[in-house]
């Protein structure tokens, strides 16, 4: 019997094969090393986009992952905000950009939220996870600090959410953007060579910043000044570590230092 029921299937031994491997590398090709999950599809671009630019052309994998589609915003449409951000991605030059469907405006840590968080990780696999400040006076930013926290730790419990067929991954460490708050960053990166194309990737938000054409109802982020603030923030960053700009970030444990002779001795302004 076993030699019978063999032969039949033996031709399609090639085809299996290719679609196993096939199978195989497109799964591999969708995991990333770093991955920012923020609430509005133009928040990465406003805290991390430097950051992103940087990691991309260190080699590095790179994703977002919007957890709204911003509706809630004074202006703009849902499918323009789409659009928008997926005209960031390119200059970004992520590899991925998802986005998460959760309510604009009500986004709470729910076993529901957690879950899709949970499968959207195993799937991508990020070793890093970049995300809002911890006390955003923004709900649905500082509630995602939560879910993303929460997350990160139970992807790597294989029996949690254990029949939907994913594997577990190793805890994914959070990054902070800090934004709102003023904390001691645990960490500034250099995105001084970033800075015009990150700006770039903001502007491509055309429906949410300056645009003296538009009839919609004027917010704080549409104001001609804003972007400058942005770069003044990210100048003062920058010139806490003795560059042009940079990105600040809070790590909540404690870092692991291999070399700290290596560490310290890198440019830093002793004067900030
Ligand atoms: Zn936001």
């Amino acid at each position: 019997m076993d030699r019978i029921n063999k032969i039949p299937a033996y031709p399609f031994y090639p085809c299996k094969l290719f679609f196993l491997v096939f199978s195989v590398v497109n799964f591999c090709m969708n995991e990333i090393d770093i991955l920012a999950i923020f609430a509005h599809p133009d928040d990465v671009e406003l805290t991390v986009g430097g950051t992103l630019l940087k990691m991309k052309s260190l080699g590095y994998k790179t994703g977002a992952l919007d957890v709204t589609k911003g509706e809630m915003g004074t202006r703009g449409t849902v499918t323009g905000r789409a659009e928008e951000a997926d005209e960031a991605a390119k200059i970004l030059k992520l590899d991925v950009r998802e986005n998460l469907e959760l309510p604009d405006g009500h986004v709470w840590l729910t076993e529901e939220t957690r879950t899709k968080l949970v499968r959207v990780l195993r799937r991508l696999k990020p070793k890093v996870l970049l995300t809002h400040q911890i006390d955003d006076p923004h709900p649905d930013h500082n509630h995602i600090t939560q879910i993303v926290r929460e997350a990160a730790r139970l992807a790597s419990m294989q029996k949690y959410d254990g029949d939907f067929g994913q594997e577990k991954i190793k805890v994914p460490i959070v990054a902070h953007n800090i934004f709102s708050q003023r904390v001691m960053p645990s960490f500034i990166v250099d995105v001084s060579e970033f800075s015009a194309q990150k700006t770039e990737a903001i502007r491509a938000h055309k429906s949410q910043f300056y645009n003296p054409e538009s009839i919609e109802p004027e917010t704080r982020l549409t104001g001609k000044g804003f972007i400058d603030e942005l770069e003044n923030r990210s100048r003062y960053f920058g010139s806490l570590i003795g560059v042009t700009a940079g990105e600040p970030f809070y790590v909540r444990e404690a870092l692991n230092v291999e070399d700290p002779i290596a560490l310290l001795t890198r440019p830093m302004n002793l004067y900030s």
